[in-house]
């Protein structure tokens, strides 16, 4: 059993069905029709279509899964059953968690963007720029987020859009309780990405959030505050807390290595909903990927589970061309970070799952199935002769698309 219908829960859904081939049965409960994919929510808003959308039952059917529309309760571990929000009671020989984090509105008066359901207050606020007399406009991460590509794209995005449009006096600025833009990624990326804020003459506040909207000020906290008409934010992250499974203070759910749930025999957990302080699609889908391994051993179908490594790949939407950024965190030998114009994974997919990205690709017809892996790049000589590096550009861009739905989204890479 999967419980969630994003994207942990899709990659769970490809790996287990990879490794355990059609046998066993594997039901899908989620209270939502559709795919939760939240990066729509930032190519979306800028063009005039409706985003792609992603129909669980279709997604389920053609896996050889059930798709349930209901949401778990409460786990009971003993019986290895789930209770559900319906009432019914149903059985697992594995589960694995896959329900996400709640994101929370956390800063009054601001737009909290969460998911594919902020498109239309993102719409709304770029459509009203010419009358409503903001001058100042604010995007803002709430204190301890780490993931923090959404807001760069936001305002990168609004920029082009402004630009696009001739629109004077509209000023952005960000605010991260980052030291250098995209952190995470460390200091190369943090270089490019403030001389590309710079460029588009969007104002960088770093090592600060903010407390309070009002008066045409956002007051910041550890000090100051900058001038702002409106403000748009990312929602802050809050653990679910599922009776029945261990959780810490703010509701998330410690796991191993191989995504097992600690005192939980049977029960995996994956993605946003877990401890683990990084809160992104990519490592979402690593997480999900260890649990598939894991309980494919479980099974005996896998000799050697492979544990959860993380590497953050993230491709950064500017309005022009798109700059992909990897990140190697998982121990041994340090950090490695990598920043890029050109794909760094293949197929170049927004999420980088292993099994999820290459599936949402398909959708492009002249792609071929695969599992998504990471690129070095081309040496001069090898460069004329890799077959698919030409092809690298258009395929990003058909991809962006693919998250905005829609054929003017060129313009979101162009
Ligand atoms: C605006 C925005 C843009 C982003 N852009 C990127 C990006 O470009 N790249 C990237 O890698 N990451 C991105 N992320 C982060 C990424 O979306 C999340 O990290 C990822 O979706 C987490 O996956 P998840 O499966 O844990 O949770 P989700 O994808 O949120 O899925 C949770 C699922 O569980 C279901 N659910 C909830 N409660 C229950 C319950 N009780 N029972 C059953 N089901 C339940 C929900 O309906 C949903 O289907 C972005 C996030 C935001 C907010």
């Amino acid at each position: 059993m999967i419980a969630g219908g994003g994207v942990a829960a899709l990659e769970a859904l490809l790996a287990l069905r990879s490794l355990l081939g059609s046998i066993p049965a594997i039901l899908l409960l989620a209270p939502q029709p559709e795919l939760a994919y939240a990066p729509v929510a930032v190519a979306a808003p800028f063009s005039a279509n409706r985003p792609r959308r992603f129909p669980l039952a279709e997604i389920a059917r053609s896996h050889g899964a059930d798709w349930v529309q209901d949401s778990l309760v409460e786990v009971d571990g003993e019986r290895r059953q789930v209770r559900t929000m319906f009432g019914q009671r149903l059985d697992y020989d594995a589960l694995v968690i896959a329900t996400g984090a709640r994101r929370r509105p956390w800063l009054a008066n601001s737009i909290a963007v969460r998911g594919a359901g902020d498109v239309d207050a993102i719409r709304t606020l770029l459509a009203g720029l010419e009358q409503s007399g903001i001058d100042e406009l604010v995007f803002a991460a709430p204190p301890g987020e780490s993931a923090m590509l959404p807001l760069y794209e936001l305002a990168l995005l609004t920029a082009g859009s402004i630009a696009d449009r001739g629109l004077q006096g509209v000023r952005l600025t960000i605010v991260t309780p980052e030291m250098s833009p995209l952190a995470l990624f460390g200091p190369p990326a943090g270089a490019i990405v403030r001389q590309l804020l710079a460029d588009r003459g969007i104002r960088l506040v770093t090592g600060a959030y903010p407390t309070d909207l009002s008066a045409g000020a956002l007051r910041l906290r550890p000090s100051a505050s900058v001038p702002a008409d409106r403000a748009v934010t990312l929602g802050r992250c809050e653990g679910m807390g599922i009776p029945g499974l261990p959780h810490d203070a703010e509701g998330f759910i410690p796991i191993d290595q191989h995504a097992r749930v600690k005192e939980a025999d049977g029960v995996y957990a994956a993605g946003d909903g877990t401890t683990f302080p990084i809160k992104q699609g990519g490592i979402a889908a690593q997480q999900a990927d260890a649990a598939a391994e894991a309980i494919a051993a479980a099974f005996g179908a896998v000799a050697k589970p492979r544990p959860f490594k993380p590497i953050v790949r993230d491709m950064l939407l500017t309005g022009l061309e798109p700059i992909y950024l990897r990140a190697d965190i998982s121990g041994g030998g340090g950090d490695s970070f990598e920043v890029d114009t050109e794909p760094l994974w293949w197929p170049p997919a927004k999420i980088a799952g292993r099994h999820m990205g290459p599936y949402l690709a398909q959708q492009e017809p002249w792609l071929s199935p695969m599992t998504l892996a990471d690129r070095t790049r081309p040496t001069l000589a090898e460069e004329g002769t890799l077959a698919d590096h030409r092809g690298a550009r258009e395929l990003a861009l058909a991809l962006a698309r693919t998250d905005a739905g829609c054929q003017e989204c060129l313009a979101l890479t162009r």
